[in-house]
């Protein structure tokens, strides 16, 4: 059934959009079959699961690292991490900085942003963001690269809603494009869209989809 999802997505999306396989909770086996199918992008939300996941699987696997990162965790990641899409703290960017240092890396980040509704769900506000860029401390970290935005939309039917949300995070993309990274072509990526919500995100603009349970099937835990 993975291969069969994972190609009926694929199918749906336009070129250009990464499609990351979000596997948090399942087992091995499950991410060894998207593999076998082709998949080489996946996504997990704690860091000593993908820790041990990383050491199992093939090595040229990109794993993304999408949920909140404690920063007493960020050093299981950081030696293989592709790209952490969850910044949302000027605390959080300077201490993966640093260990990124430590391992004579630069690690890919994408600054998350509160787009949703819900009081709960993690992210900068564009002020926040601007806080953070205009800061000194900022423009000292030479083992970070901020690769583009990320955001999660209410858990609503309501599809204007979701319409409305991923807008507000293409303009925030765009504002800091234009005002901050005007000439740095790394900064391209609009990471929005889950199981439920992709076609509308990629409508909107996603260059990455985070995909779950469309892939694997339904989590045992809920929001994990
Ligand atoms: C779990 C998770 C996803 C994927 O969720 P599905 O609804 O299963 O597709 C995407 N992004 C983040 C940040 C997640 O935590």
């Amino acid at each position: 059934m993975i291969k069969e999802n994972l190609n009926k997505i694929r199918a749906t999306l336009p070129e250009g959009v990464t499609l990351v396989a979000v596997s948090k909770t399942k087992p091995v086996s499950d991410l060894q079959e998207a593999y076998d199918a082709g998949q080489r992008v996946f996504g997990e939300n704690h860091a000593l699961e993908m820790r041990d996941k990383h050491e199992a699987l093939p090595q040229d696997i990109q794993w993304h690292f999408i949920g909140h990162l404690q920063t007493n965790k960020i050093k299981y990641i950081i030696p293989f991490v592709t790209l952490i899409h969850s910044i949302d703290s000027a605390n959080l960017l300077e201490a993966v900085n640093k260990e990124a240092k430590k391992h004579d890396r630069v690690v890919d980040c994408l600054l998350q942003f509160h787009i949703a509704q819900e009081e709960t769900k993690f992210g900068l506000d564009l002020e926040e963001a601007r806080q953070l860029l205009d800061s000194e401390a900022f423009k000292q970290m030479e083992n970070v690269r901020i690769c583009g935005v990320m955001g999660m939309a209410t858990f609503t039917d309501d599809e204007a809603e979701i319409h409305k949300e991923f807008k507000h995070l293409k303009a925030i993309f765009d504002t800091l494009k234009h005002d901050y990274f005007p000439n740095q072509p790394q900064f391209k990526e609009i990471s929005m869209g889950m199981s439920d919500d992709y076609p509308i995100a990629v409508e909107e603009g996603a260059t990455m989809v985070r995909v779950g349970s469309k892939i694997f099937g339904a989590r045992f835990y809920n929001g994990r």
